[in-house]
């Protein structure tokens, strides 16, 4: 107990886990999810690399990450995690290979996302169905499963990968944007709920960040999209990552339920 604690006996005690920390990143075989696993490499946490099907470019993260513990020889392996966040069944087994392998998860960052562009007119129900079903259904299935590991514990933090486009809207991108802005009420509601948990649970919204994913977006819209953002340049993964590894970090301990926008200021310049 703290000092603080021993002066304020009505203060709840928030135990923190034993070193290390699992982290689970969905996403994490490239763009913003890589740089978020290695961040929190960085800061000391055992790593769960979560991705689809580009097992090569997981790997790459897991040797990114492996990178980072060669100096301290007491850090588990990484481990590699192929899900398909559209179905329950999968991110449920993923969490409990987790589990089985360190331990327990303590923290959980649903990152991976995509896009799947058209005009309403012309959005097909594939497309809408499967934008929310990773971006929204993943998020939520595998906060589910986390939390009944995390609840045990009393300790946990979820930080949900939104976007700048969930508040603004977005041309040719309802679905996008239904499923971003769900994924913010989410972040709320679970907030709510988790709280007296010991849980956190925040999002982080990126404006545009260069990875696989904005490519299209920047070689047909670079010349309309940077005028508008105030530090004149587009953001980049490790500009996200350092966020989420704050998010997670005990200097984040009274931040819960918040929308955390890294966007260089867009639609600030006047
Ligand atoms: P990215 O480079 O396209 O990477 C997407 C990741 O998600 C990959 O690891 C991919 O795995 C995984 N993934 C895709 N579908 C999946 C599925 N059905 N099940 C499990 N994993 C799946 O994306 P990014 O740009 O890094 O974006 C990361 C997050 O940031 C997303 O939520 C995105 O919406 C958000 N965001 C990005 C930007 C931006 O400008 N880039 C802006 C705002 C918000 P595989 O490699 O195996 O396919």
């Amino acid at each position: 107990m703290t000092d603080h604690q021993e002066r304020n006996p009505e203060l709840p005690k928030k135990p923190e886990p034993e070193k290390p920390r699992v982290a689970l990143v969905t996403g994490a075989s490239r763009g913003i999810g890589r740089a978020i696993a290695i961040e929190l490499a960085k800061s000391g946490c055992t790593i769960a690399i979560g991705y689809r099907s580009k097992e090569e470019e997981a790997l790459e993260t897991c040797r990114l990450v492996k990178e980072i513990y060669k100096p301290q020889t007491s850090f588990s392996c990484p481990l590699l995690l192929p899900i398909e966040l559209e179905k329950s069944s999968s991110c449920q087994q993923a969490v409990e290979k987790v589990v089985k392998e360190f331990g327990a998860v303590d923290i959980l960052i649903n990152n991976a996302g995509v896009t799947e562009d058209a005009p309403i007119l012309g959005m097909e129900d594939e497309a809408w169905e499967k934008v929310l079903s990773v971006n929204l259904d993943g998020a939520f299935y595998m906060a589910r499963s986390c939390a009944r590991y995390m609840v045990r514990r009393r300790w946990g933090r979820i930080v949900n990968i939104s976007s700048i486009v969930a508040q603004r809207g977005g041309r040719g991108q309802t679905n996008y944007v239904a499923s971003k802005a769900a994924l913010e009420g989410l972040t709320r509601a679970l907030a709510i709920e988790l709280a007296p948990r010991g849980i956190l649970v925040n999002a982080v919204a990126p404006g545009t960040v260069v990875t696989e994913m904005s490519k299209h977006v920047l070689a047909e819209h670079k010349e309309r999209i940077l005028p508008r953002i105030l530090l004149d340049r587009f953001g980049t993964p490790e500009e996200i990552a350092s966020v989420v590894a704050f998010l997670t970090s005990p200097a984040a301990s009274y931040i819960t339920g918040q929308i955390i926008s890294v966007d260089g200021g867009f639609g600030m310049k006047i």
